[in-house]
């Protein structure tokens, strides 16, 4: 369809689904997060010979706002606008909110919330004189409910919902909107990396942390498929979604239902 798509944190995880799979679309999709020079290249390069996509890399640090603003000035200064801007960089820290430390609490506000704003902020004007535009922001469960230990995480999930229904109210009247999507479990690195710190603070093994913890929460004992996120993100982007604002699609197996 050949859009101007900005995915942030897309080197990995549900990012990387949603830009791959706005990419088989036929838009050109910006992506962003860490990783090896090497493996950002054949991120890049798969993107662009499995489609008709073109496929750019921006390297914006999402707890930095010059960059942020940064990603958002080179997509705008090579297409005119940004089509679809999917806010999905985000990472997770599991501690007693006692423990919690300092640092981790402002890297996850920055990169899980603040950044969804300095994104939008600098991207809204385009979007205006377009009179469109579509914002996704990659929210979770965890922006509806709460668990232990993840007091910064469950913060900003909520924050960024918040952020949703605030911008969709403000663009309604300008073809832009603005939604969440809230997914339950994901088995991506983001959620790896959490079994054994979530086994050390709840006492538990790490297949208890699997079967009690996770799988507990989502009714089908499933994890969500990444595949199943980026296909709901092409829907809100899509046209017959225009009248939905301002309001969150949960893929949580359930979870959110009890
Ligand atoms: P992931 O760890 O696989 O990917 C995270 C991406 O963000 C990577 O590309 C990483 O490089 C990037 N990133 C991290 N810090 C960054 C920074 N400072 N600047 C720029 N990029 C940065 O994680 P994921 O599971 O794919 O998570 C993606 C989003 O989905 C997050 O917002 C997460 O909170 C949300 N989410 C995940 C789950 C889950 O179970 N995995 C559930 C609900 C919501």
């Amino acid at each position: 369809m050949n859009r101007c798509v900005v995915v942030t944190g897309s080197t990995s995880g549900i990012g990387l689904a949603i830009a791959t799979a706005f990419a088989q679309a036929g838009d050109n999709v910006f992506i962003n997060g860490f990783g090896k020079p090497g493996e950002i290249k054949r991120i890049k390069d798969h993107l662009e010979t499995t489609s008709k996509a073109r496929a750019y890399y921006h390297d914006a640090d999402m707890t930095k706002p010059a960059e942020v603003a940064d990603l958002i000035e080179t997509a705008v200064n090579t297409f005119g606008t940004v089509d679809v801007l999917v806010n999905n960089a985000g990472i997770q820290h599991v501690e007693k909110l006692e423990d919690f430390p300092v640092q981790k609490w402002d890297q996850i506000l920055a990169i899980n919330l603040s950044s969804a704003f300095h994104t939008m902020r600098a991207a809204i004007p385009a979007m205006k004189e377009r009179g469109k535009g579509r914002v996704i922001n990659i929210a979770s469960a965890h922006g509806l409910v709460a668990s232990p230990f993840k007091a910064a995480y469950v913060a900003a999930k909520h924050g960024i919902l918040g952020l949703t229904k605030t911008a969709a109210l403000e663009l309604a009247e300008f073809g832009i909107t603005v939604n969440a999507i809230c997914p339950g479990y994901v088995l991506t690195p983001l959620v790896e990396k959490q079994i054994p710190d979530t086994a050390r603070a709840r006492g538990i093994t790490e297949a208890q942390v699997i079967s009690d913890v996770m799988l507990k929460s989502q009714p089908t004992k499933k994890f969500v498929a990444v595949e199943e996120i980026a296909a709901t993100a092409l829907f809100l982007a899509s046209d017959d979604a225009r009248q939905i604002t301002g309001t969150h699609i949960s893929i949580d197996g359930g979870w959110t239902a009890a």
